[in-house]
């Protein structure tokens, strides 16, 4: 295939890779940690504890800064799904920074928690055909020794959340998600399925999502989660934006 299409740098066009030694030393591991309610600072991006009631998100983590590079790779992620190796090199990256994050890690090998995906509104899956945050939480999943499950479908059309306050976007998410019919036997038959291990990877959570932005579509999904019995529920995301 590389002979047909050339590999060029998604960010700046340069032939060889898809992205470039270049573009690649802008990218920026200096994430601010936010508590994802009142998007302020907070150690770990851990909700803080006067932030946080019964069914919030537990923490939310990001791997790199939405700079101008960024942006460009994750627009490539969305709309040139071809570009398989840069799907796995932007996973690669974001895997090795999730390992170096100690809390994270711990969380990966204590509970067991299953990947669960940010899922598209329908008229964009149709558009689109793919998801992007479901093939980053797999090819994540993959090198974490977890699973991906679509655990959450979109119950209703959601305006894109671009240029909305932080209080339309959350009024935007409200009611955004459900839980997909095909696993409702997790929630309530447990005794059906098999192993005490098993039984365990439905109590806790890694929500995948490309870019974090006010933190309200994460807020939203881990509601709908711990209201049908996630006890810990966590939000990673490829890139986070700083200034909106
Ligand atoms: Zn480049
Ligand atoms: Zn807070």
């Amino acid at each position: 295939m590389d002979f047909f299409f050339p590999k060029t740098c998604v960010v700046c066009k340069k032939a060889g890779e898809y992205i470039c030694t270049n573009c690649f030393s802008k990218i920026s591991y200096n994430v601010k940690p936010i508590c994802a309610v009142c998007n302020n600072l907070s150690m770990n991006g851990i909700t803080h504890p006067k932030c946080f009631t019964r069914y919030s998100i537990d923490a939310c983590f990001s791997a790199v800064v939405f700079n101008f590079q960024v942006r460009k790779i994750v627009y490539a992620l969305k709309y040139k799904p071809f570009l398989s190796d840069l799907i796995s090199e932007v996973s690669d990256l974001f895997y090795e920074v999730f390992i170096q994050n100690e809390m994270l890690f711990n969380i990966s090998q204590k509970y067991n928690p299953v990947l669960i995906p940010i899922p598209l509104s329908s008229s964009k899956m149709r558009q689109r055909g793919y998801n992007q945050s479901e093939l980053l939480a797999k090819n994540l999943s993959k090198r974490l020794g977890l699973q991906t499950v679509n655990l959450l479908i979109r119950t209703k059309e959601t305006k894109p959340q671009f240029g909305l306050s932080k209080i339309e976007r959350k009024e935007n998410m409200k009611d955004a998600f459900g839980i997909n019919n095909r696993y409702i036997q997790y929630f309530y038959h447990p005794e059906q399925r098999e192993g005490s291990r098993q039984n365990n990877k439905l109590n806790s959570a890694f929500l995948v999502d490309d870019v974090l932005t006010t933190g309200s579509t994460l807020l939203e999904a881990a509601n709908v989660l711990k209201r049908n019995g996630f006890k810990r529920v966590y939000g990673l995301c490829f890139a986070r934006e700083q200034n909106f």
